[in-house]
């Protein structure tokens, strides 16, 4: 798998399993930005929270973002506008201001020293019907109450834009300095985490919800909040969102980048920032999981963007992750609709830094018994038939494909096909199988149904992982669950 620019440039500390069983008013199941946000709103109110944690700290897709904290979401607010309305679009618009500003409180309050710095976004129309889509998005996001306008340029640019809009008031942060300071912060102030802790199965008891971990432990807790991305063990809402995946760059460039938040408008759009001085970060070239020939196409299209626009010097990383885009266009934050004491962030876009921030607080609210006047807006319950039924049914007829068509796909007849660190969808008569030969030549083999709902897995040739199209579960080159819905790994096989 790859190595982001983020996990070269911070230091973690070291948290043990979770080996004894234990009891807890909260349980906070992933420490990325959404389960560690809402164990420090917790911990404000005084509420007894424990973390646990699949892999490491910030491994999951807080460790491989690009950490822009933009206003400017992907849910669009002519979009929102036209399907729930102006008042709706104005609450969107102060939810997400929230969530950059949280970021810049928790980051200044524990001196976390992770690089959060104010700045302006831009968004560049290059063609008609993008100008006429930036300007929709500019009197919606006006309305929306956003300090936003249409400038001439973007300042200290070095190649020439169509129409150009800037929002004012956002910011940039390093994801990884914020998560890990962030840790260590809730563990001196006496709030459990604990590592290499995977949660397996949970069980409703009525009046407390028992959870077992990968470690032989139980946990009994009053609430658990799923902070995994994609909710586990939540199947209707995996249906509502569909997982893509994105790629990023950092680089050393040869042209002045400013420091800015700067996005195009192609589908899928290309954006970049700068981190120190001298490191640009770029990224983009999203598609659906699983379902391309060569994830590394989608990586050298950025680089090649990048090497137009602005000359690349040094390359330092590249890496790619995964989002979650909900069929209505707004995150999932709240309240399951099927297990009365579980809560979940999920569905964020590509805005998920500040909606994993923003999550931390309604979560903590909603759990404490608090009124929050965005607790609706975003529940998991709500459902408009008008802005979810187009993507719904185009999402849901996408994945009814794959599961059909993808049975009778095969990579590789005999294992023989299969170089060293490469893995193959084998098929030996009416039998399908996930085979992995390791860099020693080992040959690892697996069941390619998906353990979520039985679609079958793609070889990842980028990140060397198996990626279901369907609802976006991941698991390692050997079969290990590695994020998405499913909470345990691929079944062993034999040929
Ligand atoms: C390339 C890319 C660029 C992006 N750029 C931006 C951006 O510029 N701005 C922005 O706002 N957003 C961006 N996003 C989105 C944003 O990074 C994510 O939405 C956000 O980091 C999600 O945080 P999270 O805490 O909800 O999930 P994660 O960080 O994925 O944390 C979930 C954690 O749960 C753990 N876990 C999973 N299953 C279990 C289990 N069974 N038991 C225990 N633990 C478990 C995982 O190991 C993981 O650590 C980007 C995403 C990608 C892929």
């Amino acid at each position: 798998m790859t190595t982001s620019y983020w996990e070269r440039t911070a230091k973690k500390e070291v948290f043990a399993p979770l080996d004894k069983d234990l009891e807890t008013e909260v349980l906070i199941v992933g420490a990325g930005i959404t389960g560690l946000m809402t164990a420090w709103n917790l911990m404000q109110a005084g509420k007894k929270a424990v973390v646990v944690e699949a892999r490491t700290i910030g491994s999951g897709v807080s460790g491989n973002t690009t950490a822009h904290l933009n206003s400017s979401v992907d849910c669009d607010y002519h979009i929102v506008t036209r399907n729930f309305g102006k008042d709706t679009a104005k609450l969107v618009a102060e939810a997400a201001v929230l969530g950059i500003e949280l970021v810049g409180q928790v980051d200044k309050a524990h001196n976390l020293n992770a690089n959060y710095k104010k700045l302006p976004a831009y968004i560049y129309a290059e063609t008609t019907d993008q100008i006429l889509e930036l300007q929709k998005e500019l009197k919606a996001a006006k309305e929306a109450g956003l300090d936003v306008e249409e400038v001439e340029e973007i300042e200290g640019l070095n190649f020439p834009t169509g129409m150009v809009v800037r929002f004012n008031r956002n910011a940039r942060f390093h994801p990884l300095k914020f998560v890990y300071g962030l840790a260590d912060t809730l563990r001196d102030a006496g709030v459990q985490i604990h590592e290499q802790t995977r949660v397996e199965k949970h069980n409703d008891k009525g009046d407390h919800v028992e959870v077992t971990l990968s470690t032989g432990a139980t946990v009994r807790a009053q609430h658990l909040v799923l902070a995994t991305h994609s909710p586990i063990f939540m199947h209707p809402v995996h249906t509502r969102m569909a997982p893509y995946r994105s790629y990023a760059i950092a680089v050393r460039t040869r042209q002045p980048v400013p420091d800015a938040l700067i996005y195009d408008m192609r589908d899928p759009y290309n954006y970049v920032r700068k981190e120190e001085d001298d490191v640009v970060i770029i990224g983009g070239a999203d598609h659906k999981t699983g379902q391309t020939g060569d994830e590394n196409n989608h990586l050298q299209s950025i680089k090649a963007w990048a090497e137009e626009r602005f000359g690349i010097k040094e390359y330092l990383a590249s890496w790619s992750a995964q989002v979650f885009e909900p069929a209505d266009n707004l995150p999932f934050i709240g309240k399951s609709i099927t297990h009365k004491r579980v809560y979940y962030g999920s569905g964020y876009s590509g805005d998920g830094t500040l909606w994993g921030s923003f999550a931390g607080y309604l979560l903590s609210d909603i759990i404490l018994g608090k009124e929050n006047k965005f607790a609706e807006l975003f529940s998991p319950s709500r459902l408009n038939i008008k802005a979810e039924a187009g993507e719904f049914l185009k999402e849901n007829l996408n994945v009814a494909k794959e599961f059909i068509t993808d049975r009778f796909s095969s990579d590789a007849s005999d294992v023989k096909e299969i170089q060293n660190g490469e893995g193959k969808i084998l098929r030996q008569g009416l039998q399908q199988y996930a085979v992995y030969r390791d860099d020693q030549g080992g040959l690892h083999v697996m069941s390619p149904t998906c353990v979520h709902m039985g679609c079958v897995v793609q070889w990842n040739k980028m990140e060397k992982t198996w990626d279901c199209p369907c609802h976006g579960g991941r698991y390692t080159a050997t079969g290990d669950q590695l994020s998405g819905p499913p909470a345990t790994g691929l079944r062993k096989a034999e040929i």
